[in-house]
This record gives structure tokens, sequence and C-alpha cells, in this order.
């Protein structure tokens, strides 16, 4: 759906919100029932979603004054917990102290 400008000759300027498929160059004016013509300018297509929008905004203010964090940012949640292994369990992997072999054998479920 887009929102498309039409101007009567009589009356004032207002906006069809339809279908790209259904446009047309002309329009009966809501209020005097004339075929208004179409205005032609950019579709007002659906806006942006808020989460890109406010990303883009921050994007765009760190390009010209970039921000320092000197610590973690406020709502980054808990580092996260390593993986359980069958071999190392819940502790994390060293990769420098992994077994070699033979492995042990994975537990029967
Ligand atoms: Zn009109």
């Amino acid at each position: 759906m887009a929102t498309y400008t039409f101007r009567c000759p009589t009356c004032q300027c207002f906006d069809v919100v339809q279908p790209m498929s259904d446009v047309r160059p002309q329009h009966p004016c809501p209020e005097c029932g004339q075929e208004a013509r179409r205005v032609y300018q950019a579709p007002h297509l659906s806006t942006t979603p808020t989460s890109l929008r406010r990303a883009a905004d921050t994007a765009a203010a760190s390009a010209e004054t970039p921000t320092v964090v000197r610590s973690i940012p406020g709502g980054a949640g808990a580092p996260r917990r390593p993986r359980w292994s069958p071999v190392t369990g819940g502790s994390a992997v060293n990769a420098s102290r992994r077994a070699r072999g033979p492995h042990q054998q994975l537990p029967r479920l």
C-alpha cells in the first residue's frame, strides 16, 4: 500500500491510500466528486521500522562524533555461559589442553 496525493481543481489536495497496482492518474474528489489529478511525487511507502531507524540514526551520529565506550553499555546482558560439551562438561573448552584422544564415549541417552 502506498499513499498518493491528488489535487482537486476546486478543493484542496487529498491523499488516497491504495495498492500500487490500483493507482490511476485521476481520482474522484471526496468532497465535490470532480476528477482530481494525481500529484506526481515520491510515493509515501510504509515507514522504516523503529529499531532500524534508531540504528541508522545512531550510526550516522557516531560517524560524525564517535563515542568512546569505557564500560559495557546497559542492557547488554550477562556474558554468555560456556556451552556444555560431552568432553569437558560445562567448563570452557581450552584447545591447548584438549585431549588428543582416544576420546570418551558420548553418554547414552
Ligand atoms: Zn473537490
